[in-house]
């Protein structure tokens, strides 16, 4: 009867709560252990200008990954919405960040002297107070300069603690560092706050990208954003892009700034040592 359906429906509910709860506990746990046995590692991915006529690569945006111990390679996408749950990801975050200017500065050491490091940065990581002295404190120790280092930040984020993140952004432009809204266009930005917000950069969501050239409304929201950035005096990044026909449809509205397969997959530091200066003006997009 329906009485004893609702009370099965309750309980089979709260056993999978119980065991998402278990498997929250779990993964925490193991993501304590892969930080103290360094099974985190990052790649970089290139962000490419081609506003000067050829292409150059101006930054790389580092990514987030986790080697298990049985070799399995855990996706940012499944273990930082975890390590978001705990302070876990404001240990993590300090590794990144530690980590990702070590590698810039041996780049610029090796002949990239103006590459700037873009690093993805969750609202916990904000909300410490240490933050800006203890960026600075990178910067002396590996000899960077704020300008050449790039806090990525969801527009989700931003919007959902707005009185507690932007003072923390004006104060870090206020450093020299720079601030992209990444995923924009997911984060229901109003556009009063919006036209207040202390970015350098927008980072087009990569959904958006997807459905390029053929998707009406797709090609509007991405229109739109571009002519947002212009009208803002903000540079607007696109993202995701993975194929020739959005990359064309990109460059044909203007965006300058672009990421994604079609020029580049996240790569290692060995990698990006190993590649030449000069292939740093090319890549094998043909610009027609
Ligand atoms: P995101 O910052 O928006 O990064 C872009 C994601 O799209 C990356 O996935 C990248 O590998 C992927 N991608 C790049 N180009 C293409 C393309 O052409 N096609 C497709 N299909 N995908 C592309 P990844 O590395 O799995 O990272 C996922 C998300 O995890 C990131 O999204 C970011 O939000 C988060 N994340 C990564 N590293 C960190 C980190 O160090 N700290 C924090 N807090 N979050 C991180
Ligand atoms: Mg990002
Ligand atoms: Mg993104
Ligand atoms: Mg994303």
């Amino acid at each position: 009867n329906a009485i004893s359906f609702i009370s099965e429906q309750t309980s089979a509910d709260l056993a999978q709560e119980q065991s998402s709860l278990v498997q929250q506990l779990t993964m925490e746990a193991e993501l304590h252990h892969a930080l103290i046995n360094h099974d985190f590692f990052l790649e970089y991915q290139p962000l490419y200008d081609f506003s000067r006529g050829g292409q150059k690569m101006i930054a790389i945006e580092a990514l987030i990954r986790w080697r298990r111990k049985n070799g399995d390679l855990v996706p940012p996408d499944v273990f930082i919405p975890i390590a978001e749950q705990s302070r876990l990801i404001v240990q993590i975050g300090r590794w990144v960040l530690g980590q990702a200017c070590r590698d810039l500065a041996k780049l610029q050491q090796a002949g990239w002297g103006d590459l700037q490091m873009h690093i993805n940065m969750a609202a916990p990581e904000f909300i410490n107070a240490k933050l800006p002295t203890e960026l600075l404190g990178l910067m002396e120790a590996y000899n960077l300069s704020p300008k050449f280092l790039c806090l990525e930040m969801t527009e989700g984020m931003v919007m959902k603690q707005p009185d507690k993140l932007i003072p923390v952004m004006s104060s870090l432009r206020q450093l020299g560092f720079k601030i992209s809204l990444d995923d924009f266009g997911m984060g229901h930005s109003s556009l009063s706050r919006l036209k207040k917000l202390p970015i350098s950069y927008l980072k087009i969501d990569r959904s958006f990208i997807y459905g390029l050239p053929q998707d009406k409304g797709d090609k509007a929201i991405v229109r739109t954003i571009l002519d947002l950035g212009r009208h803002m005096n903000v540079s607007v990044i696109a993202e995701g892009v993975e194929n020739d026909a959005q990359f064309a449809f990109l460059r044909q509205f203007g965006c300058s700034l672009i990421q994604g397969f079609v020029l580049s997959r996240p790569k290692s530091l060995a990698e990006l040592m190993a590649m030449s200066l000069d292939r740093r003006y090319q890549s094998k997009v043909v610009l027609g």
